[in-house]
């Protein structure tokens, strides 16, 4: 393996961290806490954390000002981006990548279920050459049966549909190097996010490793499956045209029927004693071809409502304050 040019130069290599926050004030001292005793261990490494708040509404500003700022060590610096409202997890991780100065990023969850102590080998493993480092979970404490299923849903659907292959168990617990980083600014600005997925998508040497989530220190996931399902919608559009062309497997597949049923009908119609009853084959036909095409429209209205948004060119996150200490 190459070795990365950041560690080319005798300076110390600075590492960003970016830290999603969205109501986390029970989570994030102890995060920081976790942060603060894997960093200093470090030697010659400094580190920027970022920390993303995403329009938290409880105390989780304060704390990070007046306890985590207050309270930090020599070789790490802070940024505090504060957003106008909650943009959501993916629009905080990419507004900490596009702030983030660092030769290497790390995103992470700010409410524990990301441990501080895998941050050495993934540090480890981009000094050695690695482009982006993939945390995989092997396991999650909070994950129930139906969460799994689902998940292990979407993966087999959208590794089907899509031309890029997926890893089931990755995290939004990732490193990128500033190659990466700089690709993911430039070219990865959709309206409709799944960065995990752009990063799969991209090429460039990886390294994976298996991780075990820990349960969440305090409350209970942001996630609702409804939100999984409009990520895992929107994701699916994002890397697959192939629900488009199912129409033209229907159109296929209508015209083959219609065909077949028409010439039936006029084989009984000429040489048969009882033509078939026009009742039943008029309904058959009715709801079949209506079927289809509701279902090719509604296709296309959902890929029609994802050109929409990003035609519109609305910002991915709104900044309130940024801070650097
Ligand atoms: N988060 C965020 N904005 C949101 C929802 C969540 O910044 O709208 C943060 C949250 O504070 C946490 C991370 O994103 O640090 C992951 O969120 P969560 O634990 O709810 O997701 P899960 O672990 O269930 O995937
Ligand atoms: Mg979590």
């Amino acid at each position: 393996m190459e070795t990365n040019d950041a560690i080319k130069t005798t300076e110390e290599v600075l590492i960003s961290i970016v830290i999603s926050l969205y109501n986390e004030e029970d989570a994030v001292f102890g995060s920081w806490l976790g942060l603060k005793n894997e960093l200093t261990k470090l030697k010659g490494l400094c580190f920027e954390l970022i920390w993303v708040n995403d329009g938290s509404n409880d105390q989780t500003q304060q704390i990070i000002d007046e306890k985590v700022i207050k309270n930090t060590t020599h070789n790490i610096d802070h940024c505090t981006i504060e957003f106008s409202k909650n943009f959501g997890h993916e629009a905080a991780m990419i507004a900490g990548i596009d702030h983030a100065k660092g030769k290497a990023i790390i995103c992470m969850d700010a409410d524990g279920q990301h441990p501080p102590s895998e941050l050495p080998k993934m540090i480890a493993s981009f000094l050695s050459g690695t482009d982006y480092v993939l945390m995989e979970r092997t396991r999650r404490e909070d994950n129930g049966f139906l969460k799994e299923l689902c998940s292990a849903l979407f993966y087999k659907t959208i590794n089907k549909l899509s031309s890029v292959k997926f890893r089931h168990s990755a995290s939004d617990f990732f490193l990128v190097s500033r190659q990466v980083a700089e690709n993911l600014k430039s070219h990865y600005r959709e309206q409709n996010r799944f960065i995990r997925g752009y990063i799969q998508s991209i090429g460039f040497c990886c390294e994976v490793f298996p991780f075990e989530a820990p349960g969440r220190v305090n409350g209970k996931s942001h996630y609702s499956y409804v939100q999984l399902m409009k990520l895992a919608l929107g994701t699916i559009f994002a890397f697959s045209n192939k629900p488009l062309r199912i129409s033209i497997l229907f159109s296929v597949l209508f015209i083959v029927f219609t065909l077949l049923f028409g010439a039936y009908t006029l084989y009984m119609f000429v040489y048969g004693n009882s033509p078939p009853s026009g009742y039943t084959s008029i309904i058959l036909l009715l709801t079949f071809s209506f079927s289809m095409l509701f279902l090719t429209i509604t296709i296309l209205s959902l890929y029609f409502e994802k050109a929409i948004q990003e035609m519109r060119h609305r910002p991915i996150y709104i900044i309130k304050r940024i801070k650097f200490n």
